[in-house]
């Protein structure tokens, strides 16, 4: 939710267009050829004759840094602010910048060149800034408006583009990293399938600055947001309630902005379940072997353990780690009326899990054991010959598609599940909460996967475009 700046040349109509886009967004106007004639008590024409151009520069410049703190805004620039890189650099930092594109032609036609000083020449003059400044105008902006065909299409256009920035919801992923995020593919996929005036994005959130991003999202009345890897527990001291299930396994991974309060949930529990069950699988009288005692296993356990699972088997490398995780999904599972559930700890080594596979039926893998990028791998797969053939082999990880924890269990004839179903089915559910209704999960589950095959396709051709790019750089570099 961005800043709106309209940057063109003068008479290409920012004034006009800004206001009428802010009065119809209910957003603030700021014209800064104004504010400085405000600011210096004469008018714009006053300041060049009396003090000439460089002194309004400085002026325009000081007051670009002042309008780049505004929020909220649509901010007509004077027709020269793209002659200082900085004046653009400030703006742009809160801000999208819309070049209102209009043939010099007709501006020169229907312009009152007397009341702008660098006119005064004649209405020539507005071809040669033409000529000067288009290919700047062209540079800072992240959207073109062309506006030959009239105010009324150009004040459509871009009262379009402001709609984009500022939907009836916006919807975020906060997490860090997030470059790599699925989130925003999917979620707006669905909500351009169900034709929800809904914006998604993905915002990098470092550890330790949560204060400041809930303190934005209130001010800005964001509708919702999910929060993955560092957050999921953090999140909880910021929020104004929990629901029963966020509130069981002490994590959150969706908070919904409830008429000015966040109230946290947990879908991540149940999208796993939801993803299981589409196996025709069930946690219900199952052995459940999980490797891994972290947030997300907490979470597998407890639901688990509610849903009446007959064994559970905890494999952590920090034996105190898998005890509070069991003591946790015990008393869940006491909270929830669940009898109760045996729940035993093992040591996450090779003999020990061979051991207790035995009478697995879902076994889980909930540690980034296989992850892309973090060149870590299970010590050995030889647990898999010891697993009941019937048994389901989940992974949490959806980067890379296929582990080598699943290509092992396919390849000795297991059932997979990989952790781009439960991605989804989290995210779908975590869309039910957002927009307050029940979502065909079936067909929105096929829509999403396309959507993230077509994220994926769209990550590996701008990857070689820049590696090519980069093969480019480096043989002109050998080439001095
Ligand atoms: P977490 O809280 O950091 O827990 C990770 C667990 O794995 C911890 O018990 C950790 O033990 C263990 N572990 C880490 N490295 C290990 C190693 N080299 N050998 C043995 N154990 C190791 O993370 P999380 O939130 O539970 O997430 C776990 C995985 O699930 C991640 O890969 C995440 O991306 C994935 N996930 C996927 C989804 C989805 O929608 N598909 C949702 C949630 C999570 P220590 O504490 O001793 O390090």
């Amino acid at each position: 939710m961005r800043n709106i700046v309209l940057i063109g040349l003068p008479g290409s109509g920012k004034s006009t267009l800004g206001a009428l886009a802010a009065k119809r967004f209910g957003l603030d106007f700021l014209d800064m050829d104004a504010e400085i004639e405000r600011e210096a008590g004469m008018s714009i024409s006053e300041i060049f004759s009396k003090y000439g151009e460089p002194h309004f520069r400085e002026l325009e410049t000081a007051a670009a840094r002042a309008a780049a703190r505004r929020l909220r805004c649509v901010i007509a620039t004077g027709g020269g602010a793209v002659l200082r890189a900085e004046n653009m650099r400030a703006l742009r930092e809160n801000g999208f910048v819309v070049f209102l594109d209009r043939p010099p032609a007709q501006i020169a036609n229907g312009l009152d060149a007397g009341a702008r000083p660098l006119l005064a020449g004649g209405t020539d003059r507005i071809h040669r800034l033409s000529r000067e400044r288009r290919k700047r105008y062209l540079a800072f902006a992240d959207a073109r408006l062309p506006c030959a065909a009239g105010l009324k299409d150009a004040s459509e256009g871009l009262c379009r583009l402001v709609r984009c920035e500022y939907p009836d919801a916006a919807f975020a992923v906060i997490g860090d990293p997030i470059g790599h995020s699925l989130s925003p593919a999917i979620h707006n996929a669905v909500f351009a399938a169900l034709g929800a005036d809904c914006r998604y994005s993905a915002i990098r959130v470092p550890k330790g600055r949560l204060d400041v991003f809930v303190e934005r999202a209130r001010f800005f009345d964001l509708s919702g947001f999910n929060v993955t890897i560092p957050h999921k527990q953090d999140i909880i001291p910021f929020l104004d309630g929990l629901d029963e299930e966020a509130a069981l396994c002490g994590a959150v991974n969706t908070v919904r902005n409830e008429g000015g309060r966040f109230i946290g949930y947990n879908t991540d529990m149940e999208g796993l379940l939801r993803a299981v069950e589409g196996r025709g699988r069930a946690y219900g009288g199952a052995g459940v072997a999980i490797l891994g005692a972290g947030g997300a296993a907490a979470g597998i356990a407890m639901k688990a353990a509610c849903e009446r699972a007959r064994r559970i088997t905890i494999f952590a490398r920090r034996p105190a780690q898998a005890e509070e995780l069991r003591r946790r999904a015990l008393r869940a599972a006491a909270a929830r009326g669940a009898p109760d559930p045996e729940i035993r700890t093992e040591a996450m080594e090779p003999r020990a899990m061979c051991d207790a596979v035995r009478d697995a039926d879902i076994l889980i893998n909930a540690t980034p054991l296989g992850m892309s990028g973090t060149k870590s791998e299970h010590a050995s797969f030889a647990f898999l010959e010891y697993l009941p053939v019937r048994a389901l082999v989940c992974d949490l990880i959806y980067e890379p598609a296929r582990t080598k924890l699943l290509r092992e269990a396919a390849t000795r004839g297991f059932e997979t599940l990989g952790g781009l179903d439960m991605l989804i089915a989290q995210a779908l559910l975590a869309d039910e909460i957002f927009l307050g209704r029940a979502l065909d999960a079936d067909a929105l589950s096929k829509l999403a996967a396309g959507a993230v095959a077509d994220e994926r396709r769209s990550v590996r051709a701008s990857r070689r475009a820049s590696g090519n790019a980069g093969r480019r750089r480096r043989i002109e570099g050998e080439h001095g």
